[in-house]
């Protein structure tokens, strides 16, 4: 079993849904509502042990119930919580969801995901060290990820770094992160001034841009080589990102080739984008062996 240390956010996603949006002063009366575990991190996490890897969580949460939830949520999903601390002073991270005339708006209340500090980073040194891959992203503080990149450089594991939501990074992150796998949004704002092409031509092997349902992009070193995703019905594609994330760092992990990576890991995102929600449509290793066939 491979080991995969996952660093990020955790949240408790508060989903309402609703004929409309309700303008400034406005009061309406709404459909639903349900609470759904998410957070970029625990996302990826989840993902990843679905996919049978060995999976350690670095996060906070609340000292509250959405905290308690999450936590519940990860055991129920063999995700090991040994660095996942629930912090008293702060709550648990939130989105605040509104589905209206077929589309969302979200506020992220960033709570305790803004202690994930370098400091705390450091009391799980031991477990980074050991780790065969550690996966990243950027709802949690910018020096954070500095301070893993600088580690993980230093311990020699490769760190696979998926640049959302999207921000400048410094040339330090990127030179010392082995993957980045911004989306095609991402990637303009990771690399301005610089094409698309040229982008993949300047970092072969390491810059990845996943392009939805077209599958994934990247320079090999010779020519630039686009890995067909899977065609399917798609449902929900929330969270398409962060399965494929997992699945490339769960591949990569187990010693696959990057191509052979990719094909794994636009197997599992298109399989997660037929069923509803982020989690929910997160396919187990099972389902994705069985897509090969
Ligand atoms: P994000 O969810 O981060 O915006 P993308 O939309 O690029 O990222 O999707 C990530 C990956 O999910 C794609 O590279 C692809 O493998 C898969 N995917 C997303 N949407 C679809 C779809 N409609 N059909 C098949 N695969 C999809």
């Amino acid at each position: 079993m491979s080991k995969l240390v996952v660093i990020g956010s955790s949240s408790m996603d508060l989903v309402v849904s609703a004929a409309k949006r309700p303008s400034a002063g406005e009061t309406i009366i709404g459909d639903s509502f349900k609470t759904v575990p998410g957070g970029k991190g625990a996302n990826q996490a989840v993902a990843a042990a679905r996919l049978g890897a060995d999976v350690l969580m670095i996060g906070c949460v609340g000292k509250d119930n959405y905290g308690k939830a999450i936590l519940d949520n990860f055991k129920k999903n063999n995700v090991r919580i040994d660095y996942v601390e629930p912090v008293t002073h702060y709550d648990t991270g939130t989105a605040h969801i509104i589905l209206a005339e077929g589309d969302n708006s979200i506020i992220v209340v960033k709570g305790a995901n803004d202690l994930l500090t370098p400091d705390y980073i450091d009391k799980a040194k031991d477990v980074i060290q050991a780790a065969d891959i550690v996966l990243i992203q950027q709802e949690i503080p910018e020096e954070t990820v500095e301070h893993v990149a600088e580690l993980c450089h230093s311990f020699q594991v490769p760190l696979l770094l998926n640049p959302a939501p999207a921000r400048e990074i410094s040339q330090n992150v990127i030179e010392k992160a082995a993957y980045l796998t911004p989306n095609e949004h991402e990637v303009t704002i990771l690399f301005k001034g610089l094409t698309k092409d040229e982008a993949l031509k300047k970092y072969p092997n390491k810059l990845f841009i996943t392009e939805g349902k077209r599958g994934v992009r990247y320079f090999d070193g010779e020519k630039e080589v686009l890995v067909p995703s899977y065609k399917v019905e798609a449902v929900d594609t929330t969270g398409a990102g962060d399965t494929f994330n997992a699945a490339f760092a769960v591949a990569l992990s187990e010693g696959k080739s990057v191509k052979e990576s990719l094909q794994f890991a636009n197997r599992a995102a298109s399989l997660s984008v037929t069923k509803f929600g982020a989690q929910g449509g997160m396919p187990t290793r099972d389902e994705v062996e069985r897509k090969l066939q």
